[in-house]
This record gives structure tokens, sequence and C-alpha cells, in this order.
């Protein structure tokens, strides 16, 4: 697992993805499944962005392991 700076206060999906392996299909699955994170829509942006706290990253980390599939350009 890569390191995960101390300091910072919230991860996007795309952050909690490359640190912890998840691909972003199942992040967002494991989120709504275990109310995990909080689903956000930037201003002007198309699409909802999922942000997690440093501790919501731990639990996702030890909750589910690296995806060890390669077809993490699958559509939702
Ligand atoms: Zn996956």
């Amino acid at each position: 697992m890569s390191h995960i700076p101390s300091t910072q206060k919230l991860f996007t999906e795309d952050e909690v993805s490359r640190v912890t392996g998840i691909c972003i299909n199942h992040l967002r699955k494991l989120a709504q499944l275990k109310h995990l994170g909080s689903l956000v829509r930037a201003a002007g942006a198309e699409a909802e962005k999922w942000l997690f706290t440093n501790s919501e990253l731990m639990i996702l980390n030890v909750l589910c392991s690296r995806c060890d599939h390669e077809d993490q350009q699958l559509s939702a």
C-alpha cells in the first residue's frame, strides 16, 4: 500500500482509488454499501464525486483489498 499523507483531510475518489488500489466502480459501491464518504457535486461539474476522510480511507483499505482486474475503465 502506498503512503497516505497524514496531513490531508479529504481525499477524492481518484486519490482513494490510487492509494488503496480499489477501482472507482468498487469504491463507489463500497461507499454506498458501508455509508462511507460524502457524495458532492462541485460547482459547474457534470459528475458527482465522492470525498473521503482520512479515517474512511483507512476503513476502505481494510474492508477491500486491491482490485486485481484490469477493467478499470468500465462505466458504472
Ligand atoms: Zn474493482
